[in-house]
């Protein structure tokens, strides 16, 4: 049966623009309150007058850096201070460094890693109960498809994602009994803001929509736990193939 989020109220971080904005529009489309959550926070008010105008929820910003150390304890305490429940989180903000790692910015790379990795699992952590005692919402990461093919100068994007899957999946298991339904994305090629930075908006092959990613999460979602990960878009040519090229590179070795 399909999740049913009325009454419900979710947390999406990166909620500012792509894939995280795409998400709290999907879910507030669908009756769930939303705590949208980034650095920008004149597109978090603007969104949220937005779904609240249009959908009839309660939409709250709240701006945080997210790579700071502390963000899971100031999120609790900001959502705590609100009164505020929640049944459900989205981990979605995140960006990549891009570049010879010989050459990064180590200062840049340990944000990337509070971003992508340490602040995701603080945030898990900081909710993890509320999630599991609600039974009925959604915990879903945002990885990439750089985690099953890794590539030249995203060595430290690649590994945050490939932690991401792994993290997923293992509370996928320890969710089970819980009714909290657990999810991974591993988009292909989406077109938001991302490549907007890295590619300078030099859009090309075969992008998708942050809204195609979405819908495939939620499709899933919609399914009952029963799939760790799901990959969209371009990346799903790779996944299909991904078997055989493990197995040649194990013959290799
Ligand atoms: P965007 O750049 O459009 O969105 C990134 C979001 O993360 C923004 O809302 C941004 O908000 C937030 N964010 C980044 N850094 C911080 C920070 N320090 N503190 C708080 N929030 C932060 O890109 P996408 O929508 O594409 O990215 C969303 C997720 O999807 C990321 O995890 C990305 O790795 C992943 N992904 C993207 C793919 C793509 O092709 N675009 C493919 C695979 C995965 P703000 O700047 O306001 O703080």
């Amino acid at each position: 049966a399909g999740i049913d989020f009325s009454s419900q109220s979710t947390i999406v971080t990166g909620a500012s623009s792509g894939i995280g904005a795409a998400f709290a529009r999907a879910l507030a489309t669908r009756g769930s309150d939303v705590i949208l959550v980034a650095r920008r926070l004149d597109r978090l008010r603007q969104l949220a007058s937005e779904l609240e105008r249009d959908h009839g929820v309660r939409a709250t910003p709240i701006a945080l850096d997210l790579s700071r150390r502390d963000a899971g304890q100031t999120l609790a305490g900001e959502v705590a201070a609100r009164g505020l429940a929640v049944t459900g989180l989205v981990n979605n903000a995140g960006f990549g460094t891009d570049g010879p790692f010989h050459e990064e910015d180590p200062d840049r790379l340990q944000d990337e890693i509070a971003v992508d990795v340490a602040n995701l699992v603080d945030i898990t952590r900081a909710f993890i109960e509320p999630l599991r005692q609600s039974g009925r919402g959604i915990l879903v990461n945002v990885a990439s498809m750089a985690a099953y093919a890794p590539g030249p100068d995203m060595a430290v994007y690649s590994a945050c994602k490939a932690f991401v899957l792994s993290f997923t999946e293992a509370l996928w298991y320890e969710s089970r009994p819980s009714g909290l339904r657990v999810l991974s994305l591993a988009p292909g090629l989406t077109r938001t803001e991302f490549f907007d930075d890295l590619a300078g908006g030099a859009y090309h092959g075969s992008y998708q929509t942050p809204e195609e990613v979405v819908a495939a999460g939620l499709r899933s979602l919609d399914r009952g736990n029963r799939r760790p990960s799901v990959v969209s878009g371009r990346g799903n040519a790779l996944a299909t193939a991904l078997p055989r090229f493990l197995t040649r590179r194990r013959t290799v070795l």
